[in-house]
C-alpha cells in the first residue's frame, strides 16, 4: 500500500540541504527520516552529502550540483527496478 504523504526519492534529494540546515519542520523531518529508514539509496546519498560538507566545510547551493542530482536520481531508478 502506498502512503501518499511519503516522500519520493526525488523529494528527499530536494530536501537534503534543508534537512542538514535544520530548516525542515518537525513533520518534514519525520517524513524525511521515515524515508531514510526505508531507503538505502537515500541513506547513501545523505552520507555522500555529509562527506562533501566535511571536505568543503560548508553547505552551499553548489554542494549538490543539479547534474549530480540527476545522476543520483537515475541511480535510484536503477536500484528500484534492479533489486525489486
Ligand atoms: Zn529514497
Amino acid at each position: 500500500m502506498e502512503i501518499s504523504e511519503e516522500l519520493s526519492c526525488k523529494e528527499l534529494v530536494e530536501l537534503v540541504t534543508d534537512y542538514l540546515e535544520g530548516a525542515l519542520s518537525a513533520a518534514g523531518r519525520a517524513r524525511f527520516e521515515a524515508h531514510l529508514a526505508d531507503c538505502r539509496g537515500c541513506r547513501h546519498h545523505l552520507q555522500q552529502i555529509r562527506h562533501t560538507i566535511r571536505i568543503v566545510g560548508t553547505l552551499t547551493e553548489e554542494t549538490i550540483p543539479a547534474r549530480a542530482k540527476e545522476k543520483l536520481l537515475h541511480a535510484f531508478r536503477n536500484w528500484k527496478t534492479g533489486t525489486a
